[in-house]
């Protein structure tokens, strides 16, 4: 695998061990020429799905890039990351046993608030305010409440 560093085609494996739920292997390499470490996960992919966006533009589902959007709605909030990859895992899964080739994108950012709900309720908000857009005061109030009953329940 090419080093994303320096763009040398001859990078070593380290160390090459399954993550903690047994779903990826996770490759620690070195790369031979400028010696920067960085990690690789092979996963198992059942299939290719197809995202549909809002404005009706279509993409190849992503899953790093779901993991990565969780991520930042985590920041600094002290949760396990393998927590992460196991949420960005189970929604992918999802999709792709769904029996549909394409899923909107509103209905995974429905998949990960549904996960947050449950994880974390800063990073459920975080969450919210940037794929809801919180375009009205309402829909903060019933974001409050949907929390409110979590918490109780
Ligand atoms: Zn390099």
């Amino acid at each position: 695998m090419r080093c994303p560093f320096c763009g040398h085609e001859e990078t070593q494996v380290k160390d090459s061990r399954p993550t903690e739920d047994n779903s990826a292997i996770r490759r620690r390499r070195s790369c031979a020429a400028c010696a920067s470490r960085f990690t690789t996960f092979e996963r198992v992919q059942i299939r290719d799905m197809i995202v549909v966006k809002r404005d009706g533009r279509k993409a190849p589902f992503d899953r790093d890039k779901l993991a990565r959007s969780i991520q930042v709605a985590v920041r600094k909030r002290d949760i396990d990351p393998e927590r992460i990859e196991r949420i960005a895992t189970a929604i992918q899964r999802r999709l792709e046993t769904s029996g549909e080739a394409e899923a909107t994108s509103d209905a995974i950012g429905d998949m990960v608030m549904e996960a947050l709900l449950e994880l974390d309720p800063v990073a459920y908000i975080r969450f919210a305010s940037v794929y809801k857009n919180f375009r009205e005061a309402t829909d903060f109030e019933e974001l409050v409440g949907k929390i409110s009953e979590q918490l109780r329940s």
